[in-house]
């Protein structure tokens, strides 16, 4: 079989065919960049073990698996970052909150940062390459997480301080706490199609609220005079959120919108001394 008719396989199953380039990249071996080379090849050779490899593949893509499961990197932020099953895939949209972190940590030097539920290591990773001076703080309550976010530091050599805990506890005091804490409200529709990634990295009890909701009553305590709290929320979560932050005594509240015009960022700052 050549690469062509595998292609054409694959798109008979129902993959896009940025998926099956994307997929049969991976079992030759190549990056994800190559799909040039792969449309100036497409009549070579199909070795039978990669045949099978990609069948295989095309089948769990067809099924619903994340591509980024599949083989195994997501690009994050100019990052390419590995995931499997044990975290969320890292969404485009979160590239928004490390934006907006990186625009309040401007004016500071040597920020003290932490970000919570930090999964991969995500946005904690694509802060500290951004800024190589600030001193970065990543926790989690999954071991399993953790120990894909040390796997991806230690590869891009970017030393972040991991740590497993539950939100807040057992922190110190931060310039900027930033977080995509589970947001998804149990019942939620769009579960179906998120149920190859872990349900505790999405589902937050109380309307999904819960644990935006402790993030927001720990934070103050835990951030230095002018700190900053930004947070990823629900698409229909915005107006809550702002809610919680004005009850907790954030002021300068502002938000930011996804790429698809999303209100999908919150934060404000507590007040500065004097
Ligand atoms: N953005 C994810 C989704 O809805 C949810 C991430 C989260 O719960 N933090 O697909």
């Amino acid at each position: 079989m050549n690469l062509r008719e595998a292609l054409a396989q694959a798109a008979a199953l129902g993959l896009a065919r940025i998926d099956a380039q994307l997929l049969l990249l991976h079992v030759l071996g190549r990056a994800g960049t190559e799909r040039g080379w792969l449309v100036a090849h497409d009549d070579g050779t199909l070795p039978p073990a990669a045949e099978e490899a990609f069948a295989a593949l095309c089948r769990r893509r067809a099924a619903g698996e994340p591509l980024a499961y599949l083989s195994g990197e997501k690009e994050f932020f100019g990052l390419p970052l590995r995931v499997d099953a044990r975290v969320l895939v890292p969404r485009p949209d979160t590239e928004t909150l490390v934006e907006w972190a990186l625009e309040v940590l401007r004016p500071l030097p040597a920020p003290r940062v932490i970000d919570l539920g930090t999964g991969s290591g995500a946005i904690a990773l694509a802060i500290r390459s951004a800024r190589p001076d600030a001193v970065v703080e990543a926790v989690d309550r999954s071991a399993d997480a953790l120990a894909v976010a040390r796997a991806n530091a230690q590869r891009l050599e970017l030393p972040v301080h991991l740590r497993q805990a539950d939100w807040l506890a057992g922190a110190g005091r931060y310039d900027l706490i930033v977080s995509n804490p589970p947001y998804v409200r149990e019942h939620d529709e769009h579960l179906a199609t998120l149920r190859h990634e872990p349900r505790s990295a999405l589902v937050a009890q109380d309307d999904g609220l819960a644990d935006l909701r402790a993030i927001v009553a720990a934070a103050p305590a835990h951030l230095a005079p002018g700190g900053w709290l930004l947070l990823e929320h629900g698409w229909d979560q915005a107006c809550a959120v702002e809610a919680l932050l004005r009850d907790a005594g954030f002021s300068r509240l502002s938000s930011r919108k996804d790429l698809a015009g999303i209100t999908r960022c919150s934060g404000g700052q507590v007040p500065e001394l004097g």
